[in-house]
């Protein structure tokens, strides 16, 4: 279900905009669906219709999704979180009231050094269902912020990751900045991210400077170039004034040598974003590694000598053995057993 079927079928209920913005005002709290939800939302003169069908609507977006297991680590929570057709997805409960999420069963882009690549697309996520990982998560503790950086790529799903950044920013009580869309980048989201009335902030994953080895690394990502990528970025960042977050998930001796540390240095040089260096998560038995600590400083402390704002970026989950997509892939291997 997206967001727009749902608003259709409360206006089919003669809610005027008022009442349904409320609706999903209450729902995007978090607030269990219960009497005392329902209290509120009968003392709001909503429609009597929409009164008589508040039970049925509750119980539609209570059944889009479940926590189905709980991963508690030092630098975040995982959440596997199952969808009404039995799909699952991950969220990751971040420190600082942060709130990763999925936007796609699998993904088409098939990065290499990712586990949710290995399984292609599956299906997109829907906008409610998007909002639900929200819901789910905001039932645990506060959320102020949601990064679209989970499963899935969020420009393969522009419409429905569009829909749910809307509502977030509008009804869902999180300020726009906090708001980030994630992407490998294509040119559908450098058009329509400027025209939204709710501006999200941009991550955009480089990984290297290389054409070639972005390419390799990123098989099924649009052909933009590193550079070009970086000027779409500045485009976007002095339009919303916020800085871009630069991804780098760092792999030992490929993207980890001064070669590429003084590339991109170059390509920075005096743009408006951060660097954020995300060391790969060593998977058992895979073909990437990561970096030493040691190397890690090292790397750091070069680009702040060349004047890039870098930062090291722990992907959440890991010291629970979860990088993103793994829990999804035990869990179904479990299940395959
Ligand atoms: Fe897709 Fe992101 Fe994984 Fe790449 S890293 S395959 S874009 S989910």
């Amino acid at each position: 279900m997206r967001y727009s079927d749902f608003d259709r079928r409360l206006a089919a209920l003669g809610a005027q905009p008022v009442h349904r913005g409320r609706v999903v005002r209450v729902w995007l709290q978090g607030l269990a669906i219960d009497t005392g939800t329902r209290r509120r939302l009968s003392q709001d003169f909503l429609p009597l219709a929409l009164r008589e069908a508040v039970p049925a609507l509750t119980a539609a977006l209570d059944g889009l999704a479940r926590i189905r297991s709980e991963h508690a680590g030092n630098d975040g929570t995982r959440l596997l979180v199952e969808l009404a057709d039995g799909q699952m997805v991950e969220s990751v409960l971040l420190p600082r009231d942060g709130l990763c999420v999925s936007t796609q069963v699998g993904c088409a882009v098939g990065c290499r050094f990712c586990m949710t690549g290995k399984s292609g697309l599956i299906r997109q996520v829907s906008s409610m269902e998007i909002l639900a990982q929200v819901v789910l998560a905001r039932r645990l503790r506060p959320v102020k912020k949601v990064v679209f950086m989970g499963m899935g790529e969020p420009a393969h799903n522009l419409d429905n990751v569009l829909e749910a950044i809307d509502l977030l920013g509008t009804e869902g009580n999180i300020g726009h900045k906090n708001l980030v869309f994630s992407t490998v980048g294509d040119p559908r989201v450098f058009e329509a991210l400027p025209r939204q009335r709710v501006k999200p902030a941009l991550a955009l994953s480089l990984h290297t400077t290389r054409a070639e080895l972005r390419e390799h690394l990123l098989p099924r990502a649009s052909r933009i170039t590193p550079e070009q990528l970086i000027e779409l970025g500045e485009e976007y960042a002095r339009d919303t004034n916020y800085p871009i977050q630069y991804q780098w998930t760092l792999l030992k001796g490929i993207n980890d040598g001064k070669d590429e540390l003084d590339a991109v240095a170059r390509l920075l040089k005096g743009r408006y974003g951060v660097l954020n260096i995300i060391p790969f998560n060593s998977l058992e038995g895979g073909d990437y590694q990561r970096p030493e600590p040691e190397r890690i400083r090292e790397i750091v402390q070069y680009l702040h000598s060349r004047g890039v704002l870098t930062k090291v970026r722990n992907s959440a989950g890991q010291d629970v053995d979860g990088g993103c997509g793994q829990l999804r892939a035990r869990a179904i291997g479990a299940e395959q057993v």
